[in-house]
């Protein structure tokens, strides 16, 4: 008979299912109405019904099926009992399908982190910006983010009746990233994908000194990194703390598994042991091509400012 295929492959053909249903989550909670937005740690920082019931829904089932597996998610919750109907218990088989990479078929349950974001972009989600939204899961082994589920519940929301609403997009180190055209940014052109939101002196400075053709600013991490996998940007750079390993990991996966780079602003990689720190605190640098275009335009000053 078959071998039972390798732990990696079934966590992510499990997190692809698992995302699918958060998406309908996301939609079904602003479709009812009532977001229950709640304030973090000030007016730019919230929390809504979405990414409550998205991290207990997708924390629980994905700790239901592999409950040695460390799952770190964005929210704190309090011990709230996850009902049945959160529960999604499907895969995707054509990830099953998928050989796990030679470096990757010894992986036991008590190795993977899984980081959680449950709903990626809550302030443009309350702002009825929809595509900026994505569900994040990464899965990291040895400290590195080695495979990610991005699932973006409002892609083509804008591109009329019959159009499919909602991608999920995956990705594993050695695979190779699915769910999307990988496109190249336009040759010769600077264009930078930053924050919307999360805006700062030093994030404006650091994107002056690049001297970049045009500046697109949008919600989300995730939706950032697709930015770049589909050509739309050829940086994504925010030299602010904030951002969380939550917001990175899936993202990185998916960009290192098609040959981008994402790092720190001072060019260190970012590390997703179980008890790493959990902010980004010297910001973000990411590219699909030319990184070391951009990382050797980013000013002193501003590498100064972000330890
Ligand atoms: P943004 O590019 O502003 O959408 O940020 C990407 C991710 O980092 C989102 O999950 C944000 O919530 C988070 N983030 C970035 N900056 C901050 C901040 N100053 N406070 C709270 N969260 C932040
Ligand atoms: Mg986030
Ligand atoms: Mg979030």
């Amino acid at each position: 008979s078959m071998a039972s295929p390798a732990l990696l492959m079934r966590v992510v053909a499990s997190a692809y299912s698992v995302a699918e249903k958060a998406a309908t989550i996301v939609r079904n909670v602003m479709s009812a109405g009532d977001l229950g937005i709640v304030e973090k740690t000030g007016a730019n920082d919230l929390q809504t019904k979405a990414d409550r019931l998205v991290q207990m829904s997708i924390c629980a089932s994905l700790a239901r099926k592999f409950p040695k597996v460390t799952i770190i998610g964005e929210e704190e919750l309090s011990n709230d009992e996850v009902t049945e109907e959160l529960i999604e218990d499907g895969h995707c088989e054509e990830i099953l399908k998928k050989t796990c990479p030679a470096q990757y078929t010894g992986i036991k349950e008590e190795e993977l982190v899984i980081w959680v974001d449950p709903l990626d972009g809550t302030k443009e989600y309350t702002e009825g910006l929809l595509d900026h939204v994505t569900v994040l899961i990464g899965i990291a082994y040895g400290g590195k983010a080695i495979a990610g589920v991005i699932n973006q519940p409002y892609y083509n929301y804008e591109a009329g009746a019959g159009a499919v609403l909602g991608r999920t997009i995956w990705g594993v180190l050695g695979i190779g990233a699915f769910g999307f055209q990988l496109t190249e940014a336009p040759a010769g052109k600077h264009i930078i994908v930053t924050t919307r939101s999360h805006s700062s002196t030093l994030v404006n400075d650091c994107i002056s000194a690049l001297n970049p053709d045009s500046v697109i600013r949008v919600g989300g991490a995730g939706n950032k990194i697709i930015q770049l996998v589909e050509g739309k940007a050829s940086a994504y750079v925010f030299a602010s703390p904030g951002c969380k390993k939550w917001d990175t990991c899936a993202p990185e996966a998916i960009l290192h598994a098609v040959g981008g780079k994402i790092t720190d602003i001072h060019g260190n990689s970012f590390q997703y042991n179980k008890d790493v720190k959990h902010m980004n605190s010297a910001g973000v640098l990411a590219t699909l091509r030319n990184y070391d275009y951009y990382a050797s335009r980013i000013p002193n000053t501003v590498k100064q400012s972000l330890v």
